[in-house]
Formats: structure tokens, C-alpha cells, sequence
């Protein structure tokens, strides 16, 4: 369907965000490659070696979960000290306005708590790469001590609680999509009037089948993204620009 005069104008998204009374913002990597995160899913690149190692892979041996910690840690300085975007700061706005109710990320970076989003409104589809867990029995572990350990002699991590063995607390290509957070997504969907997907390519299932859903829920459909999408057609409004800019100005966040 072909956009009005106002489609390509950040007003208009000023607008869409006025009107409504409850908000999803749903972000993928596109929020992130402007705090200088490479999009890691994204093809080829000086970042594919980086590559997160499968989730069988992983399971398989010690030699790939060595592996796995050692692309982590060659990009975890770069990932520890990125700073919130423009855009982060957008969403975060619009969080304490009351604006969004919550905020659906495919990122694992854990931008959206730096720029002060409460953890208890986001759902992150695909984990957060900040921290590790025990598969086993869920234990939290910092990342810094299994570094120490790692690059002082290869140790990987295992679970003091229990033996098991210790993952970024991501989900792996392979790995089973977390229910709980799949059912929240689903429910915040469902209850909002205004679904805004930013960032994100919308090509990941399942997490691509949320603007959709929210459409036949019978919310209006926003999608601010640097390049057009498979979902635009769906769409009430489509801004194919660079997202802090946009978003910003039509938050009036700097
Ligand atoms: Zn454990």
C-alpha cells in the first residue's frame, strides 16, 4: 500500500506515538549498529569469524565451547563499552512517559537497561550475551571472573551449585526460543495499540511474526528501519531512515 505525504516524516510517527495509549517497541539490531555493535546475524563481513558457535555445537565438546568463549571475549570489550544510542534513549523516554508498556528486543546487548528501561519491561527474545547461566539450573554467573579464568589458562566455567555447564545467558542458533518470553511477547502484543518495530530486518522467526500479529489484534503498525522490510506492505507507516534522528525528533530526546 502506498504511504501518504506525511510516510516518510518523522511527524507523522510524532503523531502515531500521540494517539496511542499503550506501545510496543519492538527493536533489532539496526538500534544497536548506532552504538557501534556490528550486526552479528547480518551476512558476511569482518564479523562472521565472530560467528556465535551453534547451540549442538556447543553441547558437543569442550574444544567448541573453548571456541565459543573465545569469539565472545574477542568482542566483549567492544560490546561492554558501547553506550546507548540516540534511539535507546528514544525508547527509554517513551518508557517513562508511560507511553510503551514494554520493549521487545531481538538484541542481547543489554542497551535498553543501560539507558534506563526497568529490566521487568523487556522481553529479550534472544537472551543477553552481558551475562552467563548455568543450563542446568538456571545460576547467574558474571562474565568477568570466567574471563580471568579463560584467558589465564583455557578454564571454562562450570556451575558451582550443580556441575553443569556455564553459557552466556544467550539463546544459541539452535537453541530452543525461551517460553516464558515468547508468552509475554505474544501477551504485550496483543494488548497494544500501537506496534512500533524498530531496527530489525523483520526477517527472524518467530520474532518477525509479532508485527503481524499486532495488525490482526487490530493495533496500527509503525516500522522505522535504514532499509525497507518484508513486512512494510503491512504497515500504517514506513520510515526507511536512520533511526536515532528520527526517533529522536519525534520524541524530542537530543
Ligand atoms: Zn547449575
Amino acid at each position: 500500500m502506498m504511504m501518504g505525504p506525511m510516510s516518510n516524516n518523522h511527524d507523522a510517527l510524532k503523531e502515531m506515538i500521540a494517539e496511542a495509549s499503550r506501545v510496543v517497541a519492538f527493536t533489532g539490531a539496526g538500534i544497536s549498529t548506532e552504538s557501534g555493535i556490528p550486526d552479528f546475524r547480518g551476512p558476511g563481513g569482518m564479523w562472521s569469524k565472530y560467528q556465535p558457535v551453534p547451540f549442538d555445537d556447543f553441547l558437543r565438546s569442550e574444544e567448541m565451547r573453548r571456541e565459543s568463549w573465545r569469539r565472545k571475549f574477542a568482542t566483549h570489550g567492544m560490546v561492554a563499552e558501547a553506550e546507548p544510542s540516540r534511539g535507546h534513549r528514544a525508547v527509554a523516554e517513551l518508557v517513562r512517559r508511560g507511553k510503551v508498556a514494554s520493549v521487545i528486543t531481538q538484541n542481547i546487548d543489554g542497551l535498553h537497561q543501560r539507558s534506563g528501561v526497568p529490566d521487568n519491561k523487556i522481553v529479550e527474545l534472544h537472551g543477553n550475551a552481558t551475562y552467563a547461566r548455568c543450563l542446568e539450573c538456571y545460576e547467574r554467573y558474571e562474565l568477568e571472573p570466567i574471563r580471568i579464568a579463560f584467558e589465564a589458562d583455557g578454564a571454562l566455567p562450570e556451575c558451582k551449585a550443580c556441575g553443569g555447564i556455564v553459557k552466556t545467558a544467550t539463546i544459541s542458533f539452535g537453541q530452543q526460543m525461551p517460553e516464558q518470553e515468547m508468552r509475554r511477547a505474544d501477551e504485550e502484543t496483543y494488548a497494544c495499540d500501537v506496534f512500533l518495530a524498530i531496527g530489525s530486518s523483520l526477517t527472524v522467526y518467530p520474532a518477525a511474526g509479532f508485527p503481524a500479529l499486532a495488525k490482526q489484534a487490530g493495533a496500527r503498525l509503525a516500522i522505522l528501519n535504514r532499509e525497507p522490510t518484508e513486512l512494510d506492505g503491512l504497515a500504517d507507516l514506513v520510515l526507511n531512515r536512520e533511526i536515532g534522528p528520527t526517533l529522536g525528533a519525534a520524541v524530542g530526546v537530543a
